[in-house]
């Protein structure tokens, strides 16, 4: 009924979600060339790309641990904006998790607000600005509503990951505010937000990695 996820588990989904970001580079690279200087993929791959090297090291490690290890290394090879706000998200959300031996329905919520709540103040943007956020935020909003309605873990996990999709989705018909696209004439009107198309990638693999987790 329920779903519990273990150091393990989230370092096997690190190297999930390390797999799917390393398919899509040609796709992200040709949205960041759009709307951005065209590292944005470049920069996450080698994150996730060590992150995945050290996937063995990761699930002996407690959840505390993990994140804050998760959130050094993103900060340090990552680079550029999403590096420290990718970064800051972890270590945040590392704090909820201290003596915590499993991420359930209730710490899964709490670790997606954090990681909100930190790259909201440490990037100073907001939903609407055409950013990583406009998929993550969408996706915290609908777990709040589906926690309110009192729905499955199955279904919840289901519409979460379907309103980071669509989140991401949205971008295109924003302009941008926050990030090298607000420099551009168009404002990266018309495209997608790369950030926001990474971000839905990992919340989709997390989510469909929960999904497998549940016990009916
Ligand atoms: P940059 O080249 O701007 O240093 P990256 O290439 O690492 O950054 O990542 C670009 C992505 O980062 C954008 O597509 C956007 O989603 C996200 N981003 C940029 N600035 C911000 C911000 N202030 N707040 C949240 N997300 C941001
Ligand atoms: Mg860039």
């Amino acid at each position: 009924m329920g779903f519990q996820l273990t150091s393990k588990d989230y370092a096997e989904y690190i190297r999930l979600a390390y797999q799917k970001i390393h398919e899509n580079g040609d796709y992200i690279t040709s949205l960041d060339a759009a709307t951005g200087d065209g590292d944005h993929w470049a920069n996450l791959d080698s994150g996730f790309r060590r992150l995945n090297e050290m996937a063995g090291d990761l699930e002996t490690m407690s959840l505390f641990d993990e994140f804050r290890q998760i959130g050094r290394t993103m900060m340090s090879v990552i680079g550029g904006s999403s590096g420290v706000l990718y970064g800051s998200a972890y270590l945040e959300a590392a704090k909820i998790l201290e003596d915590k031996e499993t991420i359930a329905n209730r710490e899964l919520y709490q670790v997606l607000s954090a990681m909100l709540e930190a790259i909201m103040s440490r990037g100073n943007a907001k939903p609407g600005c055409k950013t990583m956020i406009d998929s993550l935020y969408p996706a915290v909003e609908c777990y709040k509503a589906c926690m309110a309605e009192g729905v499955s873990d199955t279904e919840l996990l289901e519409r979460v990951k379907q309103a980071a999709l669509d989140g991401a989705e949205n971008t295109r018909n924003m302009e941008a505010i926050k990030g090298r696209a607000s420099y551009q004439r168009e404002k990266g009107l018309g495209n997608l937000d790369p950030g926001a198309v990474t971000m839905s990638y990992q919340l989709e693999i997390l989510l469909n990695y929960a999904l497998g987790k549940v016990e009916r």
